[in-house]
């Protein structure tokens, strides 16, 4: 009985976010755990660190005026790794490996010994997570010391502490079913009892509130998520000795499934309300005894809030729930730390945007606005009203040109001729030898690149020297190609730090940050470019490189573009316009450069979409419309060359699953994919999703340094000519090289052209 008191004098909080990054505003944590990896940071070194990162975070928020501070959000690596160490749930590989934290950076990144966990994507954001295997022989038990851990380090500071766990559902959810064992979500029973437990240490620490994550609910990731999480709420919700619990849904709208949480004895939901709708909160029976965790701070964009829209936002939903507290949309772990840290950006842009610094005090400026009344707030208000007004007058975003461009598209202008009539052109122009070999398009990126990257932006060199170091490293790998015998060359990519800033740097429309850095998997950081204003490219962006590299060689050079759905994928998008139209614009400016690089005598054009399949809504019910907008872009940019240049496009994974038929929408007349991990089987799913265009099936791994041998190679080759034939059959690796080294490179191509020539004597 006592405990059922404790509960309900647990104060709802108001002021909160559902999580937060764990870096390091100067990628700290990076730097430490990179330092570990290679012996030169000691255990004692790196936890000092770590503890220093997440007091300075906590410090922060506490001293925005957070009234509950998410802990058991720093991670080393990935949380979602952290839960399966929470749940025991490693798989028996790495049970050989003593030390705790070595057996975690052993699942996280592998070793001599064994291979890692997969590495996949979470949700549609850009942060990848460490995939649960779970087998027949996965026992589940409870490691809840680095919860408390952290538990106890925050309530040491005075904090009110609000650990974060990812839910059961979410967690089987993402599982993955290993050595023949079901689905991992028939395994939520097990679970139960652990968290049950868990719960209650946690209330035997002091804990007054517990977050349990539980994004998929947003999601068609499984039948029946709503019942499934009703029956796991109960259950966790009847255990007498607990924290109050909330759920947290974000990523977008949970729909009824907020209805199915309503029901149980939980005493809190977060929900997303800038992904999500508000219906769903009003439409939701039962909320009335709860606390409602309004998420109404975007939490995984850069845009600064309208507050006068959040505030109306919230009062639409103050009636619904007993209380309504204020907090981002999601976790900010997919935004960067601080305005603060960038030092020269224009003074509008700065205006505009929130990173988590800033979402943090205007969380509290609206929570304050909510409870004290808008007056109490009135000089933030203004100053939002004003940035927003300086955004939708600022010229940039609206570019006449631009608009009116794409308003006189007609579907004319997104057909090219038919593919087979396509394809005769092409062969007459290009005289390609069956079963072409090729690349990807990257090759190793050097320490001469990245040395020469340095000294153009400490101003050591100039502009013109950077240039002649790019052509020597592009004439390096032409002559690679050419000794190889590789049939239909690349230039190589030695510009490019990366496929998506190359491109956004150029475009107007687009700028980058100096520090703006999230994190993408474990160490590893992106620095997003901010997609803000209307797309133009103002001038051809890799012409040069690639009439260059064909100067250097009678043999095809291909020129190789990126395409706009991975464009905005890896970006910050603008949020006042449909996602749509910003991939019409970048679609745009592409095709102007696939005309301008058809107009320098270019034959054969690539447009990389390895994000296609990023993209895809959580529910069912968004995904055609999605689909036939990316396809629609794609053809924007690929549809203004004429009929004997020869497109390609790449996409890099190998389960294509809902995106199938998309990719026969695409009609390149050549696509790369990666199919050597799976065997060749997606050649026979394409097949039925009624694609008939030449295929490059990538015939050897990348993604592993080992060299595959010739005869291996022939067989996936012998494999892939029976499926779609000689007519239709490119050679190719199944991603580009550049983190590759040059000689694993070297014997890889060469046994790969080999095994192509063994294979033409017999057609
Ligand atoms: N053309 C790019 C490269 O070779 C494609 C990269 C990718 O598929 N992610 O690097
Ligand atoms: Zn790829």
């Amino acid at each position: 009985m006592s405990d059922t008191v404790r509960r309900d004098s647990a104060a709802p909080f108001t002021t909160t976010v559902l999580g937060t990054a764990r870096i390091g505003p100067r990628r700290e944590l990076k730097r430490a755990v990179e330092s570990h990896w290679a012996g030169r940071l000691d255990r004692a070194e790196l936890e000092t660190i770590a503890r220093r990162l997440r007091r300075e975070q906590w410090a922060q928020l506490a001293e925005a005026g957070h009234d509950s501070v998410p802990v058991n959000t720093f991670s080393y690596y990935d949380q979602v790794l952290d839960t399966s160490v929470l749940l025991d749930a490693l798989p028996p590989r790495f049970a050989e490996i003593d030390d705790p934290l070595d057996r975690y950076f052993a699942a996280a990144r592998g070793t001599a010994e064994v291979t890692p966990l997969e590495m996949t994507k979470w949700f549609d954001t850009n942060y990848h997570y460490l995939v649960p295997e779970i087998g027949p022989s996965t026992t589940f038990r409870l490691n809840p010391e680095k919860v408390l851990a952290e538990v106890a380090e925050a309530s040491e500071l005075g904090l009110p502490a609000r650990p974060v766990v990812v839910g059961p559902v979410t967690f089987l959810a993402l599982s993955k079913a290993v050595d023949g064992a079901g689905a991992p979500l028939e395994r939520l029973d097990e679970l139960v009892p652990l968290y049950r437990d868990l719960l209650t240490r946690l209330a035997d620490a002091g804990v007054a509130w517990v977050q349990l994550d539980e994004p998929v609910l947003v999601t068609d990731a499984a039948a029946d998520l709503g019942l499934r999480a009703e029956s796991v709420y109960n259950a966790l919700g009847s255990e007498e000795r607990r924290p109050a619990i909330v759920v947290a849904t974000y990523f977008g709208d949970p729909g009824d499934r907020l209805t199915h949480l309503a029901r149980t004895p939980i005493e809190g939901v977060a929900v997303d309300l800038v992904e999500g709708s508000v219906e769903t909160v009003a439409g939701t029976p039962g909320l009335a005894d709860k606390l409602l965790i309004a998420g109404v701070v975007d939490g995984r964009n850069v845009w600064r809030t309208d507050l006068d829209r959040a505030a109306a936002t919230l009062a639409t939903v103050l009636g619904s729930a007993r209380v309504v507290a204020v907090s981002t949309s999601c976790s900010t772990l997919h935004v960067p730390y601080s305005l603060d840290a960038e030092d020269d950006l224009d003074p509008n842009l700065r205006g505009w945007l929130a990173f988590a610094a800033e979402k943090f005090r205007e969380v509290a400026v609206l929570s304050s606005a909510l409870r004290e009344g808008r007056a109490a707030q009135a000089a933030a208000f203004a100053e939002s009203s004003s940035a927003l007004a300086s955004r939708a007058t600022d010229p940039r975003l609206h570019n006449d040109d631009v608009r009116a461009r794409l308003d006189a598209v007609t579907d004319a202008d997104v057909t090219r001729g038919p593919a087979e009539q396509r394809l005769v052109k092409q062969q007459e122009r290009l005289g390609l030898p069956p079963l072409p070999t090729t690349t990807v398009g990257s090759y190793p990126q050097t320490s001469a690149i990245r040395l020469a990257r340095a000294a153009l932006r400490s101003g050591e060199i100039d502009r013109a020297e950077y240039e002649n170091r790019m052509k020597n490293e592009i004439a390096d790998v032409v002559a690679l190609q050419e000794s190889i015998g590789l049939d239909v060359l690349v230039h190589g990519e030695p510009e490019r730090n990366d496929m998506v800033q190359y491109f956004a740097e150029q475009f107007e429309g687009y700028f980058a940050t100096a520090n703006g850095w999230v994190q993408s998997y474990g160490s590893r950081c992106v620095r997003p470019p901010i997609l803000f204003g209307d797309v133009s490219r103002p001038k051809p962006m890799t012409v040069d490189w690639i009439t260059y590299a064909q100067t250097l060689t009678s043999k095809p050079v291909k020129g190789m573009l990126t395409g706009p759905v991975t464009i905005l994928a890896w970006s910050f998008v603008r949020n006042d316009q449909p996602l749509s139209m910003s991939a019409d614009q970048i679609a745009l400016a592409i095709r102007d450069e696939t005309v301008d690089l058809e107009k320098a005598g270019v034959g054969i054009i690539q447009v990389d979409e390895p994000a296609l399949r990023e993209l895809l809504p959580a529910r069912d019910a968004d995904k055609p419309a999605y689909l036939a907008w990316a396809v629609r872009a794609f053809r924007i940019a690929t549809s203004g060359v004429r009929d004997d240049t020869q497109i390609h496009t790449h996409l890099c994974y190998s389960e294509f699953g809902e995106v199938i038929g998309a990719i026969a929408d695409l009609d390149a007349d050549v696509t790369s994919i990666e199919a050597a991990r799976s065997h060749m089987e997606v050649l026979g799913d394409l097949d039925e999703a009624g694609f008939r265009n030449a295929v490059g099936p990538g015939v050897y791994d990348i993604h592993s340094p080992r060299v595959p041998g010739q005869d291996e190679i022939f067989t996936a080759l012998s494999a892939a000519l029976s499926s779609v034939g000689a007519a239709r059959l490119w050679v190719n690796p199944d991603c580009g090289l550049k983190t590759r080294g040059t000689p694993e490179v070297v014997d890889s191509l060469t046994n790969m052209v080999a095994a192509a020539a063994r294979l033409r004597e017999s057609i």
